[in-house]
C-alpha cells in the first residue's frame, strides 16, 4: 500500500473531456489528477491520424466555450478542422491552461475496484496503484478499435494498419498495392486520401453507406471574426438544438413526403451544394417517417449514380438501407475515387472477409495481393473502453456482469453499484447525437457542481438507485423507438460487434436531456442515494 497515490479524484482519459476535466475540478480546489494511455493529450485525436482525418462538425463549433479569451484568440484554418489542427487545439489548451501537470502520460488503467468501507476506488494502472474518493471515467465513446481477427491475419507479410490506431509517424504509401476493410466514417475520408498515393486501392465494401459532401473550404476570415463576434449567442442557440450543432439553414417542420418535387429538389439540391448535416435537418421527419426518409435515401442513391460512371460501381455504393440511421458520413470526393483506374470495390456483403493469407485479403474465392491493408473497422463504441477496464463495484459486482443485457445507466453519467465513479458522455446520455465539445462541458460541469455540493454537504459517495437506472434505460429506447434509428445494424445499437447487446445507447435529444440532468441536482440528486 506504501506505493499509492493518493488524490481525491482521478480522471481517466486526456481528450477534449479530460482536459476539462482536470481544468474545472482544479479551479473548484479538488486534488486532481488524470491518467492517460497516450503519450499526449487529445484522445481521439491523439490516436485517429489516418490520411484525411477531419472533424465532421464545423470547427467554429466544434470548440471549447469555457475560456472567452480562448475563444477569441484561437484561429480556425478550416470549415471543418483535419486531425493535425484538432490535436494542436488540444496541446494548446492543455499548455495555456497548464493541466500536463496533472497528468500522467503512458498509463493505461488495468483494473478499478470500489472498497466499500472507505468509499474509494484503487486503480490500478501499468504505472502503479492510485487511490481516489471519486473516479471520472473520461474515455470517449470511440476509443476502443475494433479489429476482426480474421483467420490468418497473423500470415499476412505486409503492413496492417487500424484507422483508429495510425502511426504516428504517418504511413507512405506511394506505390504499394493498399487493401481497406470497411466503408464507415473513416474509410470515406481516407480511401481518396490515399487513392492519391497507392499504386492501386482496393476497397471490401460489407454494407454501403450514405455520404454527404463536407464542402470543405479555407474558413473565411470575415466568418470568422463575426462568429467570434457573436459566440456566446451562437453557444447559447446551440444548446437549444436537438443535436446542440447550429444550422446555416432555418430548422424546418415540414415533412419531406409531402413537398411537391420541386420543393423536394430545390431544398435538397440546396442542402446538398452547402454541405454537411444540415441535410438531414432538410425536413422534420427524415429520421421518423420511413416514406420521407425513403426519398431522401433515393435523393442520394441519384446523386451517387450522376458522379459515379460504372453504373455496376453506382449501384454497388447505393445503399438501401434507412438514411441517417447509421452515423452518416462526410466526404470529401469519394464517390469520385470510384472513378479511377486503380480504384477498386470488392463487394463482401453476402460472405464477408474468408482470411488473409501471406499475400493479402481472400474474400469470394479471390486472393487480392496487397503490401499493406488497412482496417476502417471501428469501434467497439459506448461501452468497449469502460468494459475493457475490470471495473469491480459495490458487492464484487462487475460491470460487464452488471451490464450483460446491454449498458444500463442514470443519465449516462453514473451506474447502480458502482459509487461515486462518473461516465461523461456515457452510454444513456446525447453524446455521439451531438456536438462532443458542447456534450462534454455540460456532463463536467454537471459533475463537477454535484462533487462541490457533495463536498459542501460533508457526503462521502454517491449512487445511481436501481430504479432511476431501470426508468432511464426504459426513458432511451422510448425515445429512439420513437425513431428509425433502431432499425439497421448500426454500432449505436452495438451491432457492429459480435455478440453484443443489442440496446440503442445515446439518447436523442440535447436539450431536454440538460434540463433534467439541471432538475435532478436541483432536487437534492433525484435518483441517486447519497451517504
Ligand atoms: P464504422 O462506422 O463502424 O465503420 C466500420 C466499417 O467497417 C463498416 O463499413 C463495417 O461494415 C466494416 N466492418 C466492420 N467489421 C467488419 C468485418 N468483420 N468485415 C468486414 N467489414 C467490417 O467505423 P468508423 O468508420 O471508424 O467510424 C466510427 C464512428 O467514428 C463514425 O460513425 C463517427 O461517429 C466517428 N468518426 C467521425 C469522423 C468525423 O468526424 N468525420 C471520422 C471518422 C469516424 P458494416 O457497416 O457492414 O458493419
Amino acid at each position: 500500500m506504501n506505493n499509492t497515490e493518493e488524490h481525491e479524484v482521478i480522471v481517466i482519459g486526456a481528450g477534449f473531456a479530460g482536459l476539462y476535466a482536470v481544468y474545472l475540478l482544479r479551479k473548484s480546489g479538488f486534488d486532481v489528477i488524470a491518467l492517460e494511455r497516450g503519450s499526449g493529450v487529445g484522445g481521439t485525436w491523439y490516436w485517429n491520424r489516418y490520411p484525411g482525418a477531419r472533424c465532421d462538425v464545423e470547427s467554429l463549433q466544434y470548440s471549447y466555450s469555457f475560456d472567452k479569451d480562448l475563444e477569441q484568440d484561437w484561429e480556425w484554418s478550416e470549415r471543418y478542422a483535419g486531425q493535425p489542427e484538432i490535436l494542436e487545439y488540444a496541446e494548446h489548451v492543455a499548455h495555456r491552461f497548464d493541466l500536463e501537470t496533472h497528468i500522467q502520460f503512458d498509463t493505461t488503467v488495468e483494473q478499478l475496484d470500489f472498497n466499500e468501507a472507505t468509499s474509494n476506488w484503487t486503480v490500478k494502472t501499468s504505472g502503479g496503484t492510485y487511490r481516489a474518493q471519486f473516479v471520472i471515467a473520461a474515455t470517449g465513446c470511440l476509443s476502443t478499435a475494433n479489429h476482426p481477427r480474421f483467420a490468418g491475419i497473423d500470415e499476412f507479410k505486409g503492413s496492417l494498419y487500424h484507422t483508429g490506431k495510425w502511426p504516428h509517424e504517418g504511413v507512405d504509401f506511394t506505390g504499394q498495392r493498399v487493401g481497406i476493410i470497411g466503408t464507415g466514417s473513416s474509410a470515406v475520408q481516407s480511401i481518396p486520401v490515399i487513392a492519391e498515393q497507392a499504386a492501386h486501392l482496393t476497397v471490401f465494401q460489407r454494407t454501403p453507406n450514405y455520404s454527404i459532401p463536407a464542402h470543405n473550404e479555407p474558413l473565411d476570415p470575415a466568418v470568422q471574426a463575426d462568429v467570434k463576434a457573436n459566440y456566446e449567442q451562437l453557444r447559447v442557440a446551440a444548446r437549444t438544438e436537438r443535436s446542440g450543432i447550429i444550422s446555416a439553414f432555418p430548422v424546418n417542420e415540414d415533412s419531406a413526403k409531402a413537398a411537391s418535387d420541386l420543393e423536394f429538389q430545390d431544398r435538397m439540391n440546396e442542402r446538398w451544394d452547402y454541405g454537411g448535416f444540415s441535410f438531414y435537418r432538410a425536413y422534420a421527419d427524415i429520421v421518423i417517417d420511413q416514406e420521407s426518409n425513403e426519398r431522401v435515401a433515393h435523393y442520394v442513391r441519384n446523386r451517387i449514380a450522376e458522379v459515379v460512371d460504372d453504373p455496376a460501381v453506382a449501384d454497388l455504393l447505393s445503399p438501401s438501407n434507412t438514411i441517417a440511421c447509421k452515423r452518416p458520413c462526410l466526404d470529401t470526393r469519394y464517390y469520385e475515387t470510384f472513378n479511377l483506374d486503380h480504384v477498386d470495390l470488392v463487394d463482401i456483403a453476402d460472405d464477408g472477409i474468408e482470411r488473409i493469407s501471406e499475400r493479402g485479403v481472400v474474400a469470394g474465392g479471390i486472393e487480392y495481393e496487397f503490401d499493406a491493408i488497412v482496417f476502417a473497422t471501428g469501434f467497439d463504441a459506448m461501452t468497449g473502453t469502460l468494459l475493457g477496464m475490470n471495473i469491480t463495484g459495490r458487492d464484487g459486482l462487475r460491470l460487464e456482469t452488471a451490464w450483460e443485457a446491454g449498458p444500463r445507466t442514470y443519465l449516462g453519467l453514473s451506474v447502480p453499484c458502482f459509487p461515486n465513479l462518473f461516465t461523461v458522455t456515457g452510454p444513456g446520455s446525447p453524446s455521439v447525437l451531438t456536438n462532443m465539445i458542447m456534450a462534454i462541458e455540460q456532463h463536467v460541469e454537471w459533475i463537477r457542481d454535484c462533487l462541490v455540493d457533495l463536498r459542501n454537504q460533508g457526503h462521502r459517495s454517491i449512487e445511481a438507485t436501481d430504479d432511476a437506472a431501470d426508468s432511464w434505460v426504459e426513458h432511451v429506447n422510448a425515445i429512439a423507438d420513437q425513431t428509425l434509428y433502431p432499425s439497421c445494424n448500426s454500432w449505436y445499437l452495438g451491432a457492429n460487434i459480435p455478440g453484443k447487446a443489442r440496446v440503442f445507447m445515446p439518447l436523442i435529444g440535447f436539450p431536454p436531456y440538460a434540463e433534467k440532468c439541471e432538475q435532478v441536482a436541483t432536487d437534492g440528486y433525484s435518483g441517486f442515494a447519497l451517504t
